[in-house]
């Protein structure tokens, strides 16, 4: 299977889900992505900050890039002009660090708060309170070059299907808490990104509207598992 049918494949999976495919092109040459623009992505997704400046520079300037791993506040100042997304906000530190290089760029960037939903021992995402917290506090809403759009979640990397509902069923759930508490006058606020290569059907029936989907599109799979039912 070629890049090119790979993401065809799993635009026609998804086209009645209202889903957007975000191709995660981590660790992939240039040549790669290009070759996924050539079919028709426009949305790539990239966890490191230098990659991420490299390749931005070198393919075409109508692709929309989204940061989806953690970001260290140090570095938003080499993304700030262009970014389009940023997933994987988990503190209000780097909120205001966002904010700050946004305004230099006169603009407002677009963030998610990564929530913390896997039964795993991770550094990142945001509790639930901490979340709460974050939007509640006197500094959160005196930024102006911010725009929290929504929530990301990376679930438990199990095969247990129920687990991996719950877990995407806790992150929908809280989302709908903020968009009442905090977001309702808010259009924008409307994104879940949830769903990998390996539980992104399971978060599309969970209410995803974002997928991150890396190895399934670029990686050498023998049976894609789309193929087994
Ligand atoms: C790598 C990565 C993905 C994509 O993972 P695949 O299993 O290759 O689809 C999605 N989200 C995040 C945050 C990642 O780091």
């Amino acid at each position: 299977m070629s890049i090119a049918d790979n993401i065809s494949n799993l635009k026609k999976e998804t086209e009645h889900s209202n889903v957007k495919l975000i191709a995660v092109s981590k660790t992939k040459p240039v040549e790669v992505l290009q070759e996924a623009y050539n079919a028709g992505q426009r949305v790539f997704g990239e966890n490191n900050v230098q990659e991420l400046v490299e390749k931005q520079e070198q393919l075409p300037k109508d692709i929309e890039w989204h940061l989806i791993g953690h970001l260290q506040t140090n570095k938003v100042k080499y993304i700030a002009s262009f970014i389009s997304l940023i997933h994987s906000v988990d503190s209000l530190k780097l909120l205001q660090e966002i904010d700050k290089q946004a305004a230099k760029n006169k603009r407002v960037i677009d963030c998610l708060l990564q929530i913390y939903i896997a039964d795993e021992e991770t550094k990142f995402g945001l509790g639930f309170d901490e979340a709460i917290e974050l939007l509640r506090s006197e500094e959160f809403t005196v930024l102006k070059n911010v725009r929290i759009v929504g929530v990301m979640g990376i679930a438990t990397n199990t095969e247990n299907q129920k687990q991996l509902k719950e877990e995407f069923y806790e992150l929908h759930t809280f989302f709908n808490g903020l968009k009442t508490s905090f977001f309702r006058k808010e259009d924008s606020f409307k994104e879940i990104s949830m769903g990998m290569s390996a539980d992104y059907k399971i978060a599309i029936e969970q209410g995803s509207t974002m997928i991150r989907v890396g190895s399934l599109i670029f990686g050498q799979r023998l049976i894609p598992h789309w193929k087994n039912n």
